[in-house]
């Protein structure tokens, strides 16, 4: 893709190996490489992505940069992915299929996008077969694919999280625990049901209602077999990402999602229209709490109980009065949060993803670049409920012009060098800058130049925290 000004596609052909891996190479304040000795022995490295949304997109984006890997594939992929790596089709949820696909393509490493494949066992699989995988096993996964599971988790591990009025199996259980609450509560579907299975409330006939969707119309399926009823938090909201091999962790830059659909927070729930990441978004004291309180015991609880974790774990945090506490877990990385991170990391993230699937992880790889990225998200007209398809696209090529951008395609179909659009969420225009307003201008002055009958995306990505006054103590440099 034509990328921002960093992006090293055009000018690679012509440089060495060498040069590549000496210019890519992190190097640390003594002028020590940060990069792991196993990777100084390899530059051909051959990477599978399962998944074909633009957090995969941001993920090929960022690998392509990286001296280290000679190829990489995407499966199933979409039309924008198809310009930074070789699509293949895979049903995402077939984990055999994705095994088989690793082993004739000569993959030496798959990282998985979406949480679907971790849910079903797709790591467990790679490992009997000995393929590297970066991505936890089934267990570890129901951290996202069972909200009671990782309620108990929490609770078994003293991590701080929303208070449980009830984990009900039966809805006349659930609406009769509905009389002993404080209001708002929060009504969760145990299951994965596509950012749908959450409702918060202060109405007890909503509450009702929604209970009945789940567990007598089934809505999810058996996802809604059971409901979790916690206590609803007030604070903004925070998500933090950490990739480990297990023991060792790096955390990424904290992002911030905006779900609703409309500017203002206003209009229904969508899987997310944009994201932002700033130094100024977390003091040293709030993060130094984080990991002390919720990254750490979540890694000692993992190992005490036996889950070999090697992956991203993504905490969705609300930050209370009483200090930080855990909404959910993800076993993956966000979307659109990924595209925000990608565009802040100055490592060489291939090498940190396979140390990481291979259990050598080094802390010191990590190093942000400093400043802000802004994340805005274009969707299809009647996105979420109803959304339109198979419009066409005009003005990436104008789109990528404006620097420091970066677009990201979702929801994309391409027949020959045009692009229709094929999803809800079409793409991502993510930028970098100095500051969040230089990022957002960035972002937004490419969006202008991208025209889809119909499209639509929200106009204040990041400006309410843009508006904030800057803290002290700041976050820098991970
Ligand atoms: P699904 O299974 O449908 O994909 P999800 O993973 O999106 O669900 P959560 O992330 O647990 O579900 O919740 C979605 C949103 O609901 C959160 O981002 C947050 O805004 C809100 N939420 C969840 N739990 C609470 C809580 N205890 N208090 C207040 N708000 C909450």
């Amino acid at each position: 893709m034509a990328v921002n000004e960093s992006t090293f596609a055009g000018k690679e052909a012509s440089r060495t190996a060498s040069e590549r891996l000496r210019e890519s190479t992190p190097v640390d304040t003594d002028g020590r490489a940060a990069v792991s000795f196993l990777f100084l022995q390899t530059n051909n490295m051959k990477i599978l992505i399962i998944g074909g949304g633009g957090r995969e997109h941001a993920i090929a984006w960022k690998l392509r940069q990286s001296a280290l890997v000679e190829k990489i594939w995407c499966a199933p992929g979409n039309g924008g992915i198809s310009r930074d790596a070789e699509c293949v089709p895979l049903n995402v949820g077939d984990v055999q299929a994705a095994a088989d696909l690793a082993v004739n393509l000569g993959a030496d490493l798959t990282i998985v996008g979406p949480e679907l494949p971790l849910v079903q066992g797709i790591a467990d699989e790679f490992k009997r077969r000995g393929l590297t995988i970066l991505g936890p096993p089934k267990m570890a996964a129901q951290l996202e694919g069972s909200k009671i599971f990782a309620k108990e988790f929490m609770e078994r591990n003293g991590i701080p999280t929303a208070g449980v009025y009830g984990v009900c199996e039966t809805p006349d259980d659930a609406c009769a625990k509905l009389d002993s609450v404080s209001w708002p509560v929060v009504v969760k579907a145990d299951g994965l049901c596509a950012g749908k299975g959450v409702l918060v409330t202060s109405s007890a006939s909503e509450a009702k209602e929604f209970i009945q969707r789940v567990m007598i119309g089934h809505e999810f399926g058996e996802a809604g077999a059971r409901v979790l009823l916690e206590e609803g938090l007030a604070g903004k909201e925070l998500s933090y990402i950490v990739l480990t091999d297990g023991s060792n962790f790096i955390s990424l830059a904290p992002t911030r999602d905006h779900k609703r659909a409309f500017d203002n927070d206003e209009g229904p729930n969508t899987g997310g229209m944009g994201t932002y990441s700033t130094d100024g978004m977390l003091t040293r004291e709030l993060e130094e709490e984080i990991l002390a309180k919720i990254v750490r015991p979540t890694l000692a609880g993992l190992r005490k109980e036996n889950m070999e974790y090697r992956g991203f774990i993504f905490f969705g945090l609300m930050l209370t009065n009483d200090g930080p506490k855990v909404l959910e877990y993800n076993c993956r990385l966000g979307d659109p949060e990924t595209q925000a991170i990608l565009l802040r990391a100055d490592f060489d993230f291939a090498a940190a993803c396979m140390d990481a699937a291979t259990g050598k992880l080094d802390a010191s790889h990590a190093k942000w670049s400093k400043g802000a990225s802004v994340c805005v998200v274009m969707a299809s007209e009647g996105y979420p409920a109803n959304p339109v398809l198979g419009k066409s696209i005009a003005g990436l090529d104008e789109a990528e012009k404006v620097p420091h951008t970066a677009v990201f395609h979702a929801g994309t179909k391409r027949e020959g060098e045009n692009y229709y659009t094929s999803g809800g969420r079409i793409l991502g225009i993510a930028a970098v800058g100095e500051s969040l307003e230089a990022a957002a201008r960035s972002a937004y002055d490419a969006a202008s130049r991208i025209t889809i009958p119909g499209a639509h995306y929200r106009k204040d990505i990041g400006m309410a925290a843009a508006k904030q006054p800057k803290m002290a103590g700041v976050r820098a440099n991970g």
